[in-house]
């Protein structure tokens, strides 16, 4: 049947697949299994079934995302005060005080965009992709692209990206709690179910969004998107969450109970202002508000997402995509990471260099995954025609394997695991026509590969009922399942393991990931292959040993995470002879000791506990080691980062503090239970998302270091006045000014700020290090006090020369302003000197803010219509001089002060201003 014929379109109740046999299905569906649909037929039903994705849950429209940051304790009070003035008709301090609601929405509501759109791309990034045959190729295409009919490869870890008829299924067990709330996985097979079989009693179906925790199978897509079972779920499963993370969410909450606070403290001076003082009600009226605003660190919440929201685009361009957000804190915090070898240390673009067939050595040449190059013994190219093991060793390779070469313009790329890319252009070289064998040689069974049992078989018929099975794995493993080998002439003789064991230690001393081939004749008319059909009884071909270098730039990452106090173990479940090669190479300390997955076995947990401290290479272990390893290192009071790629990682990725999943290689399984997903695997990656980390976490301070101060020197200047009956050095609506032109400027600039120099040569801070910290409560009263002493000083002096009251108070808005100024650029550097020329040079956003309120202070200074509503007169040279020089006066102070406390108390660790200068890690770097 043409597979354009209109059977695809014919509508199908959903209940009617489980309910036929394969065959019917795939004839239904107007495609062959082996060929998949062609490229114009899945453009057509890609235009009839619409994209494989659940319809967004609509977004709520701009007009209401603007009108909701009203909805706010404080917009309310003020917009109250607004009705007030407006009434006393104070109408420029009524369009004053309007000016500051709109600004703070709008803050709050750019803000809120940009999160959005830092979440979007990341979900973006996160789409599955899925293997299919199509035009009888193996591909991967975008799980969006599928369409009914399409022929999916499931292996485990999987997530299933559509509605699939099973075709084949070899030990599938798929997790369905998603749809069933059943969280055992359950078994799949090919048999069609009765037509009252229960969603979870349709074993022949493998549903859109579940996961494949063990197996692989084949299967037909028979609906996408929204028909696909998942789309009757009336929640969506949203891959990410919204922007935030606990520490900003106690800042949420630690702001509102401020507000009322404050609110309540205005509320007072209000009464005592007015009956004790005896102010006009009117005029302490709009003081108190203007004090309320100034204290109220409103804009603060939403600067801090801001700062969140940067943090994750950093993250994403560095190809560290967040997907729980409070793994941003944690990952400023991580002390050690744990990381897996294969493509994150090393490329992962392996090659077959050397062959050992009982006693001879074969080495082979060639470049990247082009199926060309030579097998040589001593430097002499052979004929494989006269080594028949070696040709037998090369049909292994090609028939106990997974993947498939494709050649993309004059490049070759592996689709599928590239370990078994390598053995496939290996197989060619030793003259092995993949295609060919593959049709002589029917697949009928399989055994898949899985990290616990290191090993993968497959069982082969040809057409002369003949039935071969062939297994490759790690050396150890092959080898305890073998009791003879094939010497080269292909005679078998008695298998020495010794012999064997010694080859695979002097391959990997090279670097050279080890692999070894095994084979057995069995009985023509077994069709299925067991565990026990492998166990004790193969007969040994030879091993392969394969490079696969380092990434150049892990050299790098390694250096900058010692440099940083952070702990770099290297867990993997490959030989530990490469292992401790390749953790040489890239400058692990202490690469010699190695501990094996049996090692770890024989020790308890308070010895591994201590050994844990110095040994950074585990070789040979299971997925079951990252997990105790996790948990130990975690008992001895690390932040452990711990990444990991196949299904039976996931529970030590969620154990660990910062759970990191790979992109490519790894599963959908890992991912859906990591914090972090690498975009492209690599360790470096790792390195700078925890430098982000650290940069957000030191930029969500640097915020509070500037607002909480900054507005408590404000609030004070204008308590100070009520209570001592002063003449208010500002006026209420130049305080609101103030913290208008302030808010919108100075306040967001700091959630820019590019990472210290110094950042990844600090050791990590202490994971329950509390945010505001004594030495921040004392930054907040050294800055009060400095404020009120410029803001009165320069008021004295005014009044003290005979300026009028007026021109004295827009000496005092001025200072304060320059005072917030160089405020920001002291917290600009909390860990270093602020005077250097870096420092002192800032950022575009820094000098953007700064031209923007000095721009803005001129306005009212010197801009007649401004002048009236804000009362303020021009203010001669000399003076703005001054007022410059007092905001000099306040940075070398504060500056000072820094320089002196950390000298004093350089035992601190957990102080606000942590210098170069203590820090162990920084001697050792010779700073
Ligand atoms: P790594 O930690 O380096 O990623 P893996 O857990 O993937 O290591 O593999 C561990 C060992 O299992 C490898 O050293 C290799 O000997 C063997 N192995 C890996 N992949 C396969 C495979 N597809 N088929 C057979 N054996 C494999
Ligand atoms: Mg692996």
């Amino acid at each position: 049947m043409k597979p354009t014929d209109t059977p695809s379109t014919t509508p199908l109740r959903p209940q009617a697949w489980y309910n036929l046999p394969a065959e019917q299905v795939l004839k239904r569906l107007g495609v062959s299994e082996q060929v998949g649909l062609s490229v114009a037929d899945v453009q057509t039903r890609l235009a009839q079934a619409g994209p494989n994705c659940l319809p967004e849950s609509p977004r709520r429209p701009t007009w209401l995302r603007f009108a909701l940051q009203f909805h706010n304790i404080l917009i309310y009070v003020l917009l109250g005060s607004a009705a007030i003035t407006a009434l006393l008709q104070h109408l420029w301090d009524t369009v004053v005080i309007l000016a500051v609601v709109l600004a703070n929405a709008l803050i709050g509501y750019i803000q809120e965009g940009k999160a959005e759109q830092a979440m979007d791309a990341i979900r973006q990034m996160l789409a599955p992709r899925a293997a299919v045959i199509r035009g009888g190729e193996r591909l991967s295409v975008a799980g969006e692209a599928l369409v009914p009919g399409d022929i999916v490869l499931l292996e485990a870890g999987d997530k299933v990206p559509a509605d699939l008829r099973l075709l084949h299924a070899n030990r599938l067990q798929i997790q369905e709690a998603l749809l069933t709330g059943e969280s055992a996985p359950v078994e799949k097979h090919t048999e069609p179910a009765g037509s009252e079989a229960a969603l979870g009693d349709r074993a022949c179906m493998a549903f859109s969004g579940t996961l494949v925790t063990c197996g692989q199978a084949t299967g037909v897509v028979v609906a996408t998107g929204p028909l696909a079972e998942i789309g009757r779920i009336s929640h969506l499963l949203s891959g990410v969450e919204t922007l935030t993370t606990p520490l900003v969410q106690q800042m949420n909450v630690v702001a509102r109970w401020l507000t009322l606070l404050i609110l309540a403290v205005a509320g007072l001076l209000l009464v005592y202002g007015h009956f004790v003082v005896h102010y006009a009600f009117t005029e302490m009226f709009m003081v108190v508000v203007g004090m309320s605003v100034a204290a109220i660190p409103e804009g603060l919440p939403a600067v801090l997402t801001i700062t969140l929201a940067v943090g994750v685009r950093a993250m994403a361009r560095r190809n560290a995509i967040v997907r729980r957000l409070p793994a941003i804190e944690t990952l400023g915090s991580v002390s050690v990471i744990c990381t897996d070898k294969t493509g994150t240390l090393t490329r992962n673009e392996m090659m077959v260099a050397s062959v050992v067939i009982s006693d001879l050595t074969f080495t082979v040449d060639g470049a990247g995954y082009q199926p060309a190059g030579n097998v040589n013994l001593e430097n002499q190219l052979i004929d494989t025609a006269n080594h028949s093991t070696l040709a037998e060793l090369g049909r292994a390779a090609a028939l106990c394997n997974d993947a498939a070469l494709r050649q993309h313009q004059s490049t070759w790329i592996v689709e599928g695991d590239p370990m078994e890319g390598a053995l496939l252009v290996f197989a060619a070289k030793a003259g092995i026509d993949r295609d060919e064998e593959r049709r002589t040689w029917a697949r009928t069974d399989a055994i898949p590969f899985d990290a616990k049992h290191r090993f993968m078989a497959t069982l082969h018929h040809n057409h002369e009922r003949h039935a071969t099975i062939y297994v490759k794995g790690a050396p150890e493993q092959v080898l305890s399942m073998c009791t003879q080998q094939r010497i080269d002439t292909a005679a078998t003789g008695r298998l020495d393991t010794h012999y064997w064991l010694d080859q695979a230690n002097a391959i990997s001393r090279n670097g050279q990931r080890v692999l070894a081939f095994a084979t057995r004749a069995v009985a023509p008319e077994q069709a299925l292959l067991e565990f026990s059909d492998v166990q004790g009884s193969l007969t040994l071909l030879g091993m392969v040993g394969m490079i696969d270098p380092p990434r150049p730039e892990t050299v790098e990452a390694v250096k900058q995470c010692q440099a940083a106090g952070i702990g770099v173990k290297m867990i993997t479940g490959d030989h530990p002879g490469t292992a401790a090669a390749i953790g040489q190479q890239i400058g692990l300390q202490n690469p010699n000791r190695v501990l094996t997955g049996l090692d770890l076995d024989a020790m308890d947990d308070a010895v591994l506990k201590e050994t844990l401290k110095d040994v950074n290479i585990f070789a040979r272990t299971s997925p079951e080691h990252k997990l105790r390893l996790v948990m130990l290192l975690q008992s001895n009071g690390m932040t452990v980062a711990m990444t990991g790629d196949g299904v039976n990682d996931a529970p030590a990725l969620k154990r660990a503090d910062a759970g990191i999943a790979m992109g490519n290689k790894g599963s959908e399984a890992a991912k859906e239970a990591a914090d972090l997903v690498l975009a492209d695997d690599n360790f470096a990656s790792i390195v700078a998302a925890v430098r982000e980390g650290r940069t957000v976490y030191d930029n969500i301070k640097k915020v509070l270091s500037w607002t909480l101060p900054t507005n408590a020197g404000e609030t004070m200047t204008i308590i100070v006045a009520l209570l001592f009956g002063l003449t208010l050095p500002v006026t209420a609506i130049q305080i609101l000014w103030i913290n208008l032109i302030t808010a919108i400027t100075l306040g967001i600039a700091l959630a820019f700020e590019p990472t210290e120099e110094n950042t990844m040569r600090r050791p990590p801070r202490a994971r329950h290090e509390p945010l505001i910290s004594g030495a921040l409560i004392w930054h907040m009263v050294l800055v009060s006090i400095l404020f009120l002493c410029g803001v009165y000083g320069i008021f004295a002096y005014a009044l003290d020369r005979g300026y009028p009251v007026e021109l004295a108070r827009t000496l005092a808005v001025n200072t304060l302003v320059v005072m917030g100024i160089f405020h920001l650029f002291f917290i600009r550097n909390l860990y270093g000197t602020s005077l250097t020329w870096e420092a002192v040079r800032g950022t575009p956003v820094v000098w953007l803010t700064v031209a923007a309120v000095t721009f803005a202070q001129f306005a009212i200074t010197y801009a007649p219509p401004l002048q009236k509503v804000f009362d303020t007169q021009s203010v001669p040279l000399l003076d703005g001089l001054l007022i410059i020089g007092i905001g000099l006066a306040l940075f070398v102070i504060i500056e000072i002060e820094k320089q002196i406390r950390l000298r004093l108390f350089s035992f601190h660790r957990s102080s606000l201003y942590r210098d170069e200068a203590q820090d162990p890690c920084d001697k050792a770097a010779g700073r």
